[in-house]
């Protein structure tokens, strides 16, 4: 199947009808961007660099760091590459930082709120990237932001790191400040988000977690965790409209913009960019591809007005096979 899709691999991403999309990938370290250019990616959604701070005794230098994003910004050759500031903390630990114990590690000290608590790491951390993006075309992204505030200070932070390397004569290329959307708080709150913030990238593995309130690890209510839940789709249907309405794009770069059942739906919702796994890139253009998206906004009232998830996934599987 993919081999047959191979000749996709350099085309863009437009609907049946005309309409724009991207796709990009999702990384976790330097070699795996040459795999998402190989799968002909048109850039990298999400690089998560919790990946250059794990399996090892301490945290790596700003130089290190400053290595892994010129590598990966050389590597996309001026195509867009979203770097995440680091989200360690939920599942994802660091024992050389003996953080204490906590009672609901995915309530508490992770993502943004443990870089605003240990600000050394993050600056450090921007003043690798800022120095890394003269390289190419650098987009910056805070993770778990619940508030305005959080993502006020975090860029305050940048913007002073930025003055300083720019004091020190470093060559420093425009960077796009963006965020994840992945707290309920967050979705419901994005139009005054939208008037600060470049764009948005919806984690839809953390926002269908906290917004069923079911642990995405946790096999006992994993009949909790659903995507297609009318709540979910509601909200990601009200933070495109409001980012759109400001200007700004909005991406998906949790496991649902692979999704093919849900990719129909998220094209009708006019969704920017989907950043999904090296290997999914071909199959979701070549889906994209063959919907239209006026089509399909004829359906999106109806569909979001069902009840729960069951209903919506057969409707959507019914869409599916009728196009198949
Ligand atoms: C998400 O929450 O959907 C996401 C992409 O981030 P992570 O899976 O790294 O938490
Ligand atoms: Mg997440």
């Amino acid at each position: 199947e993919i081999a047959q899709l191979a000749w996709l691999t350099n085309e863009k991403t437009i609907s049946n009808d005309g309409q724009d999309y991207t796709v990009v990938g999702n990384i976790g370290n330097v070699e795996e961007a040459n795999d998402v250019i190989r799968n002909g990616g048109e850039g990298i959604g999400l690089f998560r660099t919790e990946f250059l701070f794990m399996g090892r005794k301490q945290l790596p230098s700003e130089q290190e760091q400053f290595e892994a994003y010129k590598a990966v910004l050389q590597a996309l050759n001026g195509k867009p590459v979203v770097v995440r500031t680091l989200d360690i903390g939920g599942d994802k630990e660091l024992p050389y930082l003996k953080l204490s114990k906590e009672m609901n590690p995915f309530l508490g000290f992770r993502g943004i709120r443990f870089c605003l608590g240990e600000q050394s790491i993050l600056r450090k951390q921007l003043r690798a990237l800022i120095r890394a993006s003269a390289f190419g075309k650098l987009k910056i992204m805070f993770p778990m932001v619940a508030v305005i505030e959080e993502f006020r200070q975090g860029k305050a932070m940048f913007e002073e790191e930025k003055n300083k390397l720019i004091e020190e004569g470093v060559k420093v290329g425009d960077i796009g400040l963006g965020m994840m959307v992945e707290i309920p708080s967050t979705a419901l709150m994005i139009e005054s988000f939208a008037k600060e913030v470049d764009f948005f990238s919806i984690g839809t593995n953390d926002l269908i977690q906290y917004t069923l309130a079911a642990d995405r690890l946790n096999e006992q209510v994993s009949y909790l965790y659903q995507p297609y839940h009318p709540a979910i789709l509601r909200l990601i249907q009200k933070v495109i409209n409001a980012a759109h309405k400001e200007g700004k794009e909005v991406a998906i770069c949790g496991d649902m913009a692979g999704n093919e059942v849900a990719i129909p739906l998220l094209v009708g919702m006019g969704l920017d960019e989907f950043s999904v796994h090296s290997s999914s890139i071909i199959k979701t253009r070549a889906h994209i591809r063959q919907l239209s998206k006026k089509e399909i906004e004829k359906m999106l009232d109806d569909l979001l007005s069902l009840p729960n998830a069951v209903e919506i996934g057969d409707a959507l599987e019914k869409f599916s096979y009728k196009r198949n």
